[in-house]
């Protein structure tokens, strides 16, 4: 009987767990592993969220019976339901074989509990206990046309009945990005009409020493720039703090409150930080084309 080999009966967490142990505490002895199922390895509290997900039973499964027995170097009988246990013997039947066995580890795991039900549907509850189940529950669910529903992911799902206040939003948004934006350009244009008539002197000097109009609309046209980009910095530092402010709204589709704040990523810093800049740019143009245009006589009667 001690040349029989150790049986475990049970492919699930413990019943591989246990193979594993044991296989670094007796790297040679012989193993067999008997499972009622195709002995997939996979991580079953993985079920508890894998419709919401939008994963299939084989993305859960993992390794195959066949590599798990590689991995452990055991004969892996999959498919193969233990009918009978004769302890004073020690043997075990399957369907059509006994097999003798010197220790036996039973991993069976636990079987759900039927709680009573009633109603016209009470045989149609689907319990999601191993793959297998949830292979059919998914099934189920996807082929019932009468249900019309559809399996989605949670972030997707969010994403669908969101749409429409989404939309709101854009548009409300890009209202008041336009807008905002349009006095930026308005303010920005004025402080360099400002600064143009104050340094007429000093533009009609560097034309007398040979600046181009080019030149000096260029100089004015990266002076409005940097001074958007700075106010842009400045701006976009002070609206990390809008981080912090959350919004209540009503979903529509859902009649549910949605909470949402500002998330201010890289890429929307970085370019409300440009779109401030190409803001001085437009509005420093008209200033800098009247500043290229200053005659350097008239500018040093002045
Ligand atoms: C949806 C869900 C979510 C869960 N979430 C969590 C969690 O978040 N955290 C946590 O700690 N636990 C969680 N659990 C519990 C945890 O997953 C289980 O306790 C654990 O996986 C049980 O492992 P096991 O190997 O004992 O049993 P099982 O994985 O059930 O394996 C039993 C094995 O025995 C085999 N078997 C049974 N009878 C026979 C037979 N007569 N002949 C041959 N083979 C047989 C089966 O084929 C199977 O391979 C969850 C369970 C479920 C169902």
């Amino acid at each position: 009987m001690l040349d029989s080999p150790v049986i475990i009966v049970g492919s699930g967490l413990a019943g591989y767990g246990v193979a594993r142990e044991l296989r670094k505490l007796a790297p040679d002895r012989e193993l067999v592993i008997i499972s009622r199922d195709d002995a997939r390895s996979y991580s079953k509290p993985s079920l508890s969220n894998a419709l919401a997900l939008g994963k299939t039973a084989n993305q859960l499964g993992g390794a195959s019976a066949e590599t798990m027995s590689t991995q452990l170097r055991a004969r892996v009988l999959a498919n193969a339901e233990v009918r009978d246990i004769d302890i004073a013997h020690r043997k075990i039947a399957l369907d059509g074989e006994t097999l003798a066995y010197s220790k036996l580890v039973l991993a069976l795991g636990a079987d759900p509990i039927s709680v009573p039900l009633a109603g016209n549907a009470a045989d149609e509850v689907q319990r999601v206990n191993d793959l297998a189940s949830y292979a059919s529950f998914r099934a189920a669910i996807e082929g019932d046309k009468q249900l019309d529903l559809q399996v989605l992911s949670e972030p997707t799902y969010y994403e669908k009945t969101s749409e429409g206040t989404a939309l709101l939003m854009t548009f409300l948004g890009g209202a008041i990005v336009f807008f905002l934006s349009l006095g930026a350009m308005i303010g920005g244009m004025i402080t360099m009409y400002g600064a143009v008539d104050s340094r007429k002197r000093e533009i009609g000097t560097l034309r007398a020493l040979g600046f181009t109009r080019l030149q000096v609309l260029g100089s004015f046209l990266f002076e409005s720039a940097l001074l958007a980009l700075c106010g842009g910095v400045i701006g976009a530092f002070a609206a990390l703090g809008m981080g912090f402010v959350k919004i209540g709204m009503m979903n529509q589709a859902t009649w549910s409150e949605m909470v949402f704040s500002f998330d201010p990523t890289p890429d929307i810093v970085i370019g409300s930080v440009i779109a401030g800049a190409v803001m001085g740019i437009l509005g420093g143009f008209l200033p800098a084309a009247r500043a290229a245009r200053v005659s350097p006589i008239a500018a040093m009667r002045e």
